[in-house]
């Protein structure tokens, strides 16, 4: 696929802002146009002391018109900048919400298996690299392009031979950037990679600098560390040593406009063929170009900076999307099947996760997946909550393929509770409400005590009022985890799925827990899968999965006598048990 030039892409998200960008663009002009009158006003000014004694009331005259006109400039150019700004914050707001709705359609699994860093860094800090340049390059551009080519026009009018003497020191310029250009994409991309490197190596040093220090690593990762900044300066300082020698040469011959003009305007002037005040004039524009073409010079990095901004942001942009019907199904009934269900993660020749699985998990009942780790149990429960879609086969709730129900739909029938609880940055209360918004207060305690969370949380310095962020460093993963069986408990979903979602609760609190949700699940479709072997022994089916295939169905009873895999996990479980509380640790 033909990439898209990062204008276009850009342009694309300013549907809102057109007007303002136009109006932006209008003022930039006039004010270019504004700038030139003083010019002209000292033209005239030294029109008038060459040709005749001038009135002082012409002098002042014309004063008054070139301040005037200098005043309107940066009036405008205020103007203009102010709704290239704005233009530039609504087309990042636009880019903002358009890659958070995407990442929402996108299957739940993508946008998980993104590293967190990663995604950060390209919703706020890439798409931030955009606006600074993009709010200044509307106006300035326009100004920097415009005012010399008019400078350019005017010089021809006066005589075409000056206008070209002004452009002398172009040719060695151009010639200048084609060099630096040669190796410029290949230094920048390389810059840009080792910035990406340094910035992923930097979050995982501080994210595991706990980790670094229980196993003392410290000398290594800080080698690791060391390592990616020194390269990165290596990068930096290539690209700043290819780019700096030319950068010079052109600070130093752009403005050296007076190699053309000086000579050639001499020459004209001794042959009469240029007044003295049109060589004045044109000296004094040739020095007024200088600037902005040097600004305009600048613009070569910003465009190379947008360029990857926009480019990273399209890229995921074009996450494949889940498919969604958007058409609300009648689901009769809370049965959920799974007809000869195949997956793999890795899409292209990867090892299938499961295959040709069929189960059914009935409606009311409590099921359980257990077997050991890497047999997919997880991925059955993912796979019944959409987080991708299945390869082969299909899954069904009631009877309807889970594809042809809206996303939204799923969600409010499927409760889905893993080990990694999020709280928001909002209190404790308003975390748990997020299982319901139309619950009272009383529902959200109600909840808090069926998950085992009212005490802990009454402990905390505001009670239910405490905020997650302040709280968020002293609960414990246990207490967490209760939080979001509370959401759960207080969503009061059909079908609700546990990953492991009670694992680092103590031995005690998890029991009390799984008591709770048995009773507040009564009558639902209840899909554990737990390590702990002892709170699924009640379970109305416990599947056993191996490899991605369901080894044998049954009670526990059923099983122990059965299933010899199962027979080895419980006694495994029960020894373990024995030896936790034979060892004074208490399972946590
Ligand atoms: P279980 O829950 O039984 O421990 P999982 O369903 O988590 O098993 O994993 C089954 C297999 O799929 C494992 O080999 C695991 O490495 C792989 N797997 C799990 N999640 C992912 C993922 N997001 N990307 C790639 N492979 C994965």
């Amino acid at each position: 696929m033909k990439q898209k030039s990062w204008i276009s892409i850009v342009f694309s998200f300013a549907s809102q802002c057109r007007g303002k960008i136009a109006l932006s663009v209008l003022c930039a002009v006039i004010s270019v146009a504004a700038g030139l009158i003083p010019y002209w006003s000292v033209y005239q000014i030294i029109t008038f002391f060459i040709d005749s004694s001038p009135g002082m009331a012409e002098v002042w005259k014309w004063c008054g018109i070139g301040l005037g006109a200098y005043a309107v400039r940066f009036l405008l150019y205020g103007i203009s900048t102010s709704l290239s700004h704005i233009s530039a914050y609504t087309i990042l707001e636009n880019i903002r919400l358009t890659l958070a709705q995407r990442l929402m359609k996108a299957p739940l699994g993508t946008v998980i298996g993104e590293s967190v860093g990663k995604l950060k860094s390209i919703l706020v800090d890439r798409v931030e690299t955009i606006e600074l340049p993009l709010a200044h390059m509307i106006p300035e551009c326009i100004s920097n392009l415009l005012l010399p080519a008019a400078v350019f026009l005017y010089l021809v009018y006066i005589d075409w031979r000056m206008a070209l003497a002004m452009l002398a020191t172009l040719p060695f310029v151009l010639i200048a950037f084609a060099v630096m250009m040669k190796d410029f994409n290949q230094l920048y991309a390389d810059y840009m990679e080792s910035n990406n490197d340094v910035n992923g190596v930097i979050v995982e040093y501080v994210e595991g600098i706990e980790v670094i220090k229980a196993f003392n690593q410290s000398s290594s990762s800080y080698e690791k560390f060391a390592r990616a900044v020194e390269s990165f300066k290596g990068y930096t300082l290539k690209w700043y040593q290819n780019s700096w020698k030319v950068m010079n040469f052109v600070s130093a011959v752009l403005p050296s406009t007076f190699l053309g003009t000086l000579p050639i305007g001499m020459y004209l002037y001794w042959n009469g063929e240029l007044t003295p005040q049109d060589l004045a004039m044109c000296l004094i524009l040739s020095l007024g170009i200088v600037g902005p073409l040097m600004n305009f010079t600048t613009y070569i990095n910003e465009t190379k900076a947008i360029e990857y901004a926009v480019h990273d942001v399209e890229k995921l942009l074009h996450v494949e999307e889940l498919p969604d019907t958007g058409t609300p199904v009648k689901v009769r009934s809370m049965d959920i099947q799974l007809q000869d269900v195949s997956f793999s993660y890795d899409k292209e020749g990867g090892q299938q996760v499961l295959s040709h699985i069929n189960l059914n998990i009935p409606k009311g009942r409590f099921t359980a997946l257990v077997g050991p780790s890497g047999g997919g149990k997880s991925t059955i429960a993912r796979l019944i909550a959409r987080f991708w879609d299945v390869d082969n086969g299909k899954i069904t709730i009631g009877g309807v393929d889970i594809r042809d129900m809206p996303l939204s739909q799923l969600a409010d029938i499927v409760s889905f509770v893993t080990q990694d609880n999020f709280l928001f940055n909002c209190s404790m209360k308003e975390n748990i409400r997020l299982g319901n918004p139309n619950a009272s207060d009383e529902e959200v305690y109600a909840a808090a005590k069926a998950a085992c969370c009212d005490e802990f949380i009454q402990k905390l310095d505001d009670g239910y009022d405490t905020m997650a962020g302040d709280a968020g460093n002293r609960l414990s993963g246990g207490e967490k985890q209760r939080i979001s069986i509370a959401r759960l408990i207080l969503k009061n979903a059909p079908i609700v799925i546990l990953d492991e979602a009670t694992a680092f609760a103590d031995q005690e609190n998890e029991e009390k827990i799984h008591q709770s949700i048995a009773a507040l699940t009564r009558g639902k479709t209840l899909l554990v899968i737990a390590h702990r072997l002892s709170t699924i022994k009640n379970a109305d089916q416990i599947i056993v999965l191996q490899n991605g295939q369901v080894e044998n169905i049954g009670t526990h009873q059923q099983l122990l006598d059965s299933s010899f895999l199962y027979r080895n996990l419980w006694e495994a479980h029960i020894g373990a048990q024995k030896w936790s509380v034979g060892s004074g640790k208490g399972g946590n």
